[in-house]
Formats: structure tokens, C-alpha cells, sequence
């Protein structure tokens, strides 16, 4: 059994903007109820009740040269992992987790997380002793830039080993020189051996540079980091850290995601029955207004509209694709360049194209069961998770062969493509759109993708042994 603490900046049930939230959501349980001995420390944002909870640390104080950020922790439990939520109104009542509802990062998040990461050490020292500290991006990345600089030489943390997990290469917490005392740093870190990146502070470059491990979230991302193409600038470091890099797929919830069980859609169904798709498939025609019937194929995308997910593709090619007879669902909301091509298509296609811009976790669930094909275009894709709901729900992925994308989809269960281009990707949904035509080879391949497991017991075996060996 090991002792772990997680730092992260969201997790289901408490706050959610992307995959991080369900994997450490997610994970945490599953690797409790395997023996580890598991807790999560956490912001608590708005909206994060803590009526009723206890508060099992007061004036919780992160000393950052003479400036002093007080907090209180209270205490939450869910599915049996004690959750640890750092309360700091200052820092963390407001409207995003992130961002201000225009989108615009907030100025300060260097200093939030820094607070959140200063916190972990005191949460170590005074309740909660690991073994591990799992940090998780780069809003945790400065615990182990702490843990070896400041607190090098500080007994309290020898022995105590970090793991960093990658969720997304692309967020790396990049600030000016000038926040370095401010967090409490030494400003000689600037430096490229530490936290220098191109004449900015890179927060998760710190991380990977300071951490005993660091593992991201498919083997195929693992092996694309290390590569100028998907590197970010970060490659070389990561490839001086291969021997302690690894590469764990996520995996889903199949309590929340299983169209036998699920609670949002129109009919349940499974692999042995799938009479109750064609349910869900007209209540989503229904709900968005589209005018098609049940036999056109209709392409789901449920995705943060970011420049990583390969819309500008899906932009290219649409006029072509739409003259094929087909239908999309699309829901999502981010960045408002896609937005609007969303909603152009829609306009220019009515009862054709359906888009909703919105984070409705109910509507990702009716198009999950109601749609034939999932598209998943994206540039690069760490894990992914929609595509794999998609495979238990028998709705069969096109996605681009780039990290946990082209580790989970094979050839039996839905079609991939190489090159980012327009024109590969019309040819894979060119190729979809024929094998729906084959209602035998659908079905067989409908029912190949359902069969996967992707439960997370397999990767949090994986977790606990890169644990193990750390503590060895
Ligand atoms: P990422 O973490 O890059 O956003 P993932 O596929 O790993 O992508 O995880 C996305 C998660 O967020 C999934 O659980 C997905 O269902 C959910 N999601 C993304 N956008 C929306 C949305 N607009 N409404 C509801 N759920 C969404």
C-alpha cells in the first residue's frame, strides 16, 4: 500500500473544465479501492459548498518572501478519498476556474497555484503524510520545484517522492521573470536548467525538471512529446527525462458513461440489445431541431472548441461533406473563432447542422447514445475521452491516429487518418459513411467497439506501480 496525496487544480464532482477533473475524479477511487490510501488537495472555487464540512486547518499560512496568503482547509469525502479544498476567497471565489467569463486567464493564476502548491507542502507536514505526491499539470507543478529548492535541505520532505502527470503539453503556466519572488522563488531558477523557457517563467518545465517521475496519459502522447512536432519547446527536457517518463491511458467511468446505466438519454440499451439507439438517436434529432430521419447517418462532435482539435479541418471540408446525405450534432463552447463556424454551418444548414455552444454535460451524454459516428479530428489528443465513451455506446469513432486517439481506435472498432489534412480527413468520413451503408459491417463494428474496456482498474494498476517503484 501506498500513501499518496494528489494536488490538482479540478476534480469531479467538485469542478470540471476538461479531462484532468475526471481522471483525478476518477482515478483516486479506483486506486483506493485497490489498497492505495489516496487523498486530493484542491481549490475550493465558487460554487464548491463547504456548508456542513468540516475545517480541519485554520489560517493555513503560505509564506512568499514577506508577503503571507491565508487560507483555511475544509474537509469533503468522495466515493471514500478525503478531499482536502484550500478556501482562499481572494484567490479562488470567482466566476472560472481559470478565466473571467471573457475568456481572458486571470492575471494572478501564477500566484494561485503557487498558493495551492505551497499549500500542499503544509498539508504534508501537518495532515496528510505520502509517500507520493501526485501533482497533476502545471497548477501542481511547483511542488516539486519547492520540495527540491526551498525546502531542499528541509527533513520533513526527504524520502517523499513526486510523480508529475501531463495531462495536455499545451498548457504549461508561462509567466514573466518577474513573478519568481513573488511565489517565493529563488530568481536565479531563471536559468534554462531550471525555469527559464525562451525568456519567460514555464511553471510545468519546472515540474518535469524537478519531479522523480513524470508520466503522461497514452503511450503514443508519451512517445510525441519527445519530438519537436509535439514537443512545445519542451521536448529536449523530456527527452533528458525519458528514463523516467511513461505513458498511462486513461480510462472512463463506466457508472456515468454505459448506455445500459446511463440516466440522460431516451432508452437504455447495451452490446445485446440495441434497439434502445434508435430512441436515443430520434430524441437528439428531436431536441436539436434537426430535420433529417433516423437513416441519415448523423456525426456527433462534443468538444472545448480549441485550435488542438482540428476544426479548422472540419471548416475545410464541410461543404463536401455536407453534400453527402448527413447530418451533425455538435456541442461545445471555447474559443469564438470556432463558435461562430459553428454557427454559420448551422444557419447555412438548417435542420442539418445543429450546434449548441454550451458546457451541458446532459446533451454530451444524448449525443454520445444518439449519434452513428463521433468525430474527433484533433491535431493532437493526450488521451481523449469522447472517443472512447463513443466506442461503449456503439457510436463509432473517425478520429486523426495522434496519441490516446490512435491507442484506443483500431481498425475493428472505427477509422483513423494519418496526415492533417482536409482532404484525409473527408476520405476517412468518406469511408464511415460507406461502411454505414453496410449494415452488417456497421453493426459488427458498432458491437467490436461496445465489447472495449476501458475501465480505469487497468490504469490504476499502472499508477500503483509506478508508485511502487518510486518508493522502492
Ligand atoms: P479535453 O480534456 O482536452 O477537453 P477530453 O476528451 O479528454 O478532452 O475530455 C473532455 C471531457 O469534457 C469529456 O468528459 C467531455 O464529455 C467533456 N466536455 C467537453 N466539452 C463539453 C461540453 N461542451 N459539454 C459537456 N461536456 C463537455
Amino acid at each position: 500500500m501506498t500513501q499518496v496525496l494528489m494536488v490538482a487544480s479540478e476534480a469531479i464532482p467538485f469542478a470540471k473544465t476538461g479531462g484532468l477533473a475526471d481522471v483525478v475524479g476518477s482515478l483516486s477511487p479506483t486506486l483506493l479501492a485497490q489498497g492505495e490510501q489516496v487523498a486530493v488537495l484542491m481549490p475550493r472555487y465558487r460554487g464548491i459548498s463547504v456548508q456542513g464540512l468540516p475545517r480541519v486547518y485554520e489560517d493555513l499560512r503560505v509564506w512568499f518572501g514577506p508577503d503571507c496568503y491565508v487560507s483555511h482547509l475544509y474537509r469533503a469525502e468522495h466515493r471514500g478519498v478525503p478531499y482536502f479544498l484550500l478556501d482562499n476567497p481572494a484567490l479562488f471565489e470567482r466566476d472560472g476556474l481559470y478565466q473571467d467569463p471573457n475568456g481572458v486567464d486571470y492575471p494572478d493564476n501564477y500566484l494561485r497555484f503557487a498558493v495551492l502548491s505551497g499549500a500542499a507542502l503544509i498539508v504534508v507536514r501537518h495532515l496528510f503524510r505520502p509517500q507520493v505526491i501526485h501533482c497533476h499539470d502545471w497548477q501542481a507543478a511547483l511542488v516539486p520545484v519547492y520540495m527540491r529548492t526551498r525546502f531542499g535541505l528541509d527533513p520533513t520532505f526527504m524520502g517523499i517522492k513526486t510523480l508529475l502527470t501531463i495531462h495536455n503539453l499545451g498548457y504549461q503556466g508561462l509567466f514573466p521573470p518577474s513573478i519568481l519572488p513573488k511565489i517565493g522563488l529563488d530568481p536565479g531558477l531563471f536559468r534554462p536548467e531550471a525555469l527559464e523557457f525562451y525568456g519567460q517563467v514555464n511553471l510545468l518545465k519546472g515540474g518535469l525538471i524537478y519531479s522523480d517521475a513524470i508520466n503522461t496519459v497514452s503511450r503514443k502522447y508519451a512517445e510525441e512529446i519527445q519530438t519537436p512536432e509535439l514537443g512545445f519547446g519542451l521536448d529536449g527536457v523530456l527527452r533528458e527525462r525519458s528514463d523516467v517518463l511513461s505513458g498511462i491511458l486513461n480510462g472512463v467511468d463506466y457508472s456515468e458513461w454505459d448506455p445500459r446505466v446511463d440516466r440522460y438519454i431516451a432508452a437504455r440499451y447495451s452490446a445485446e440489445d440495441l434497439e434502445g439507439k434508435r430512441a436515443c438517436k430520434a430524441d437528439l434529432i428531436n431536441e436539436l431541431g434537426l430535420s433529417t430521419g433516423l437513416e441519415t447517418p448523423l456525426i456527433g462532435i462534443i468538444s472545448r472548441f480549441a485550435g488542438q482539435k482540428g476544426f479548422d479541418l472540419i471548416e475545410e471540408i464541410a461543404p463536401r461533406l455536407l453534400e453527402h446525405d448527413v447530418a451533425v450534432a455538435a456541442l461545445g463552447s471555447g474559443d469564438p473563432s470556432y463558435e461562430r463556424m459553428f454557427t454559420d454551418l448551422a444557419a447555412a444548414y438548417p435542420g442539418r447542422v445543429a450546434v449548441r455552444i454550451a458546457f451541458d454535460e446532459a446533451l454530451a451524454h444524448k449525443i454520445e447514445a444518439g449519434a452513428d459516428i463521433f468525430l474527433m479530428p484533433s491535431r493532437y489528443e493526450p488521451c481523449g475521452l469522447n472517443q472512447i465513451y463513443s466506442l461503449r455506446y456503439g457510436t463509432v469513432p473517425v478520429v486523426r491516429a495522434t496519441g490516446g486517439l490512435d491507442d484506443t481506435i483500431d481498425t475493428d472498432t472505427g477509422f483513423k487518418f494519418n496526415g492533417y489534412t482536409g482532404e484525409a480527413l473527408l476520405e476517412a468520413v468518406r469511408a464511415a459513411l460507406a461502411a454505414y451503408q453496410n449494415r452488417e459491417q456497421w453493426r459488427r463494428m458498432m458491437l467490436a467497439g461496445m465489447r472495449k474496456d476501458y475501465s480505469w482498474s487497468a490504469s490504476a494498476i499502472e499508477y500503483a506501480a509506478v508508485y511502487r517503484r518510486l518508493v522502492e
